[in-house]
């Protein structure tokens, strides 16, 4: 009778020492990261041989190692050789999706293990150095997944969300707790009235919305407080937003299937600064990277952070090596001729843009996809500072997680450690060695903490 397939089951019994995670008693340790370069959010130079101390949840002290004094009981991380930053807030999330290269299969396994692809995708992105993110599309059973992570009884990031997204448009596969669908600006109003009520963070509009529903929608989420993501491609449909009140414009700037902008967009969105968020490797970088190296979809460092059962589905996915004939790549080769030119114009203009992934989007792995992105930015014209920036500080104020996104006194405890010199080669972030959220150690040394609890249970158990 109750909904249980075996292989969530299973699932469940295989992970279900990932429920017994940081207790409230770890965040009044003292924890000192010392030795390594540190970046902090800011655009500004690196502080060579640093060290930062935590005392709970905040950062307590930040500086030259030689000049900071590091408390007798605090456990030492050594980063010598290594790169402190801010955890990475990625402004462009999916925890119901990971990767899987068909939504018509995907979607319809999800139903019924909403929380373990939660889970999952929550440690994945938590593990590749994201420390906070907005979720932009999940059913309601999303909230009380975000509870549970902002109170850190499950490791994931901070989290933001959204639930269901606003649109006019049903699109077949999708699960009908993904959208709360309108015909009227009326009923947008009244569908964002009644998600507010819910408790969701921001509102999420796609496609379909007219310039009158952004009107109606920003009238009743504005005097709450809750910002509007926008998922824009068309330049009139760009136009359409901002008139009509979107605080965040989603994609704009992917390139997408649609030509470049016209420069008289781009200067206002610039001007105005208006928040952008270009998610350009989803699809458009991440694709020729696979049909580069198709091994990468057999990469262990994915593969393996997936629990069974859905190791299984993603793997059955892409078996046939022809993830190009996939619904989601159809246009992508003509999409990739549009991206460099669209991804350049907001970056030249200088426009203000926080990092965004699409995360979990087809091929688009949560144990990646920030590394990629950043990337791309950089290949687009960012220099590497800034690009960490974007991903770090500039990410965190669009989202409004004031506390977040730079390290210095007074901050809550979000900082990650990677192996190299980012400023050198950007792609080092995609070796994020040591991982500490809101004072909580959840990665150590290259190893997430539930794997270590997971092996420490198995040696533990053949005594
Ligand atoms: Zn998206």
């Amino acid at each position: 009778m109750f909904p249980a397939p075996m292989t969530r089951a299973f699932a469940l019994a295989a992970f279900a020492v990932l429920i017994a995670v940081p207790s409230a008693a770890a965040q009044e340790r003292t924890i000192a990261l010392v030795g390594g370069q540190l970046l902090d959010g800011y655009e500004a130079p690196p502080i060579h041989h640093a060290a930062v101390v935590i005392e709970g949840n905040r950062i307590v002290a930040v500086g030259p190692a030689a000049e900071i004094e590091i408390p007798a009981d605090a456990e030492i991380i050594d980063t010598r050789g290594k790169t402190m930053m801010p955890g990475m807030v990625d402004a462009h999330v999916h925890i119901m999706i990971l990767g899987h290269g068909d939504y018509s299969q995907w979607f319809p396994w999800f139903e019924g293990n909403d929380d373990l692809v939660y889970e999952t995708s929550a440690r994945q992105l938590l593990a590749a150095g994201v420390t906070a993110g907005v979720d932009l599309a999940a059913p309601m059973s999303s909230l009380a997944f975000r509870d549970r992570v902002n109170r850190n009884e499950v490791p994931g990031p901070r989290l933001l969300v959204s639930g269901p997204w606003v649109t006019r448009y049903a699109w077949d596969f999708l699960p009908d707790e993904l959208r709360v669908l309108h015909r009227t600006p009326e009923e947008a109003a009244e569908r964002t009235r009644m998600l507010i009520d819910a408790g969701v963070d921001v509102i999420k509009t796609w496609i379909g919305t007219t310039e009158e529903d952004m009107r109606a929608i920003k009238a009743v989420a504005g005097p709450a407080g809750v910002p509007i993501h926008c998922h824009v491609y068309e330049e009139e449909v760009v136009w359409g937003a901002i008139r009509g009140g979107c605080d965040v414009l989603q994609h704009a700037g992917s390139g997408g299937s649609v030509p470049a902008y016209s420069q008289e967009l781009v200067d206002y969105i610039a001007m105005e600064g208006i928040p952008v968020v270009q998610t350009i490797s989803h699809r458009i970088w991440i694709y020729p990277a696979t049909l580069e190296f198709p091994e990468r979809l057999w990469d262990p460092d994915i593969i393996n952070s997936f629990p069974p059962p859905i190791r299984e589905q993603v793997l059955a996915s892409y078996t046939k090596d022809d993830f190009w004939r996939k619904p989601y790549f159809r246009s992508t080769p003509r999409q990739i001729r549009n991206s460099e030119r669209a991804s350049r114009q907001f970056i030249d203009a200088d426009a203000l843009m926080a990092m965004g992934t699409d995360t979990g989007s087809p091929l688009n792995f949560h144990a990646e996809s920030a590394w990629r992105e950043v990337s791309a930015l950089v290949d687009m014209g960012m220099t590497e500072i800034e690009a960490i920036s974007s991903a770090t500080k500039v990410a965190a104020e669009v989202l409004g997680l004031r506390e977040t996104g730079t390290i210095e006194p007074g901050k809550l405890a979000d900082i990650i450690v990677v192996d190299g010199n980012p400023l050198f080669d950007i792609n080092v972030l995609g070796y994020v060695t040591d991982v500490v959220k809101d004072g909580i150690i959840y990665k150590r040394n290259g190893v997430p903490v539930w794997e270590m609890e997971a092996a420490q249970a198995s040696t533990g158990g053949d005594r």
